[in-house]
């Protein structure tokens, strides 16, 4: 907040054209965002390329949009190429919470408004601040599902589970896992839920690049390794593309289908619920979060501050101000009800009831 801009300018005048920076902090109502996604493996990142563009070009400003592919060096030279190009404020959903410290710092030292989507940007004060789902929210709402299902579905235990969790470069992984485990580790301790295979820790459980077929791998061997003799109950699965992996990986053992937790309300998976093939999601829209990003985006436009965040947290060097969602466990129980005005889902609802 170095108050810069032009001197002897008092003007506010968000139309004013050539500036890229007003005395207020404002910038032009046409201004370029940039918005540099970490890839496009799963439903949430595409939906967030096409809201993007459709939102920010609504409100009036030029869009630019990238995606990744889960390689570091191509998200750092797609920021840089947002700079360089004249972007006033950036959203990224970083590919590594933790690798993007000096471009954002140039980003920052440009006056450059700097938002983390979905997940936290870690190690750098050139953050403003990050639009999310709670994720420790979501992490608890994975495990309860999981125990919720276990006891609906397979019996009167103890169950047999395995753990699963999602990239370890994702910052929002060890979250979900974290969340799920403060429900599901008083269970494992009083005998409830069994680890057969005792890969209990983050590092065992996590699913490098959110891969599903590496997941659906370590299903394989899991299967093969712990459970020849052995009927598997239920897995904690980290998101929808994963959940589908292991449920594929355990029908092709010969295994009753696990209870199974899951994120992101995918199309693929709202099927499966409605058919009773995978127990449990959670919704997380994308619509609001892409919708409250582009909310901050036009009060920064005007030189507004930006509104006091509902939580902060840590990144490693400072606090960051949170914009938090309420993500929204979803089982058969309430499919129908989460996606009432949802005419396309409730159609696939529809379809495979
Ligand atoms: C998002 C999830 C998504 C995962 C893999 C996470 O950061 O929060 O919604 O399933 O990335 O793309």
């Amino acid at each position: 907040a170095c108050g810069g801009g032009r001197e002897g300018t008092t003007s506010t005048d968000p139309s004013s054209s050539g500036s890229s920076s007003t005395a207020a902090g404002g910038f032009a109502a046409d201004a370029t965002i940039g918005v540099a996604l970490p890839w496009l493996g799963t439903q949430n990142w595409k939906e967030a390329q096409t809201l993007f563009d459709s939102q920010l070009t609504e409100a009036g400003f030029t869009p630019l949009i990238q995606a990744a592919d889960n390689k570091v060096p191509q998200q750092q030279q797609q920021i840089e190429a947002m700079i360089e190009q004249g972007a006033e404020a950036i959203v990224v959903g970083p590919v590594d919470g933790t690798q993007l410290g000096s471009v954002l710092e140039t980003a920052k030292s440009s006056g450059v408004l700097v938002l983390g989507y979905d997940r936290l940007i870690e190690n750098t004060d050139a953050v403003d601040g990050v639009i999310q789902f709670g994720n420790i929210r979501t992490g608890e709402l994975q495990g309860q599902a999981l125990l919720d299902g276990l006891a609906a579905e397979k019996g009167s235990g103890p169950y047999n589970i395995e753990l699963f969790a999602g990239s370890p470069a994702d910052p929002n992984a060890p979250k979900f896992f974290e969340g799920a485990m403060k429900v599901l580790q008083p269970k494992i301790d009083d005998g409830t839920l069994v680890v057969v295979s005792g890969q209990l820790d983050f590092t065992q459980a996590a699913t490098q690049d959110w891969d599903n077929s590496k997941a659906q791998a370590r299903m394989d061997s899991l299967l093969s390794g712990f459970y020849s003799d052995k009927k598997i109950d239920g897995v904690l699965a980290p998101n929808d593309g994963i959940a589908r992996a292991i449920i594929t990986s355990a029908e092709q053992a010969g295994q009753e289908i696990p209870v199974t937790s899951g994120l992101d309300a995918e199309n693929e998976t709202i099927a499966w619920i409605a058919s009773g093939k995978q127990y449990s999601t959670v919704a997380k829209p994308t619509e609001d979060l892409v919708g409250k990003t582009v909310e901050l985006i036009k009060a920064a436009q005007k030189g507004e501050a930006l509104p006091e965040g509902d939580a902060t947290e840590n990144n490693g060097k400072v606090d960051v101000p949170i914009y938090q969602l309420d993500p929204v466990v979803v089982t058969k129980a309430n499919l129908k009800e989460v996606f009432a005005n949802d005419p396309e889902r409730m159609k696939l609802i529809e379809e495979n009831s």
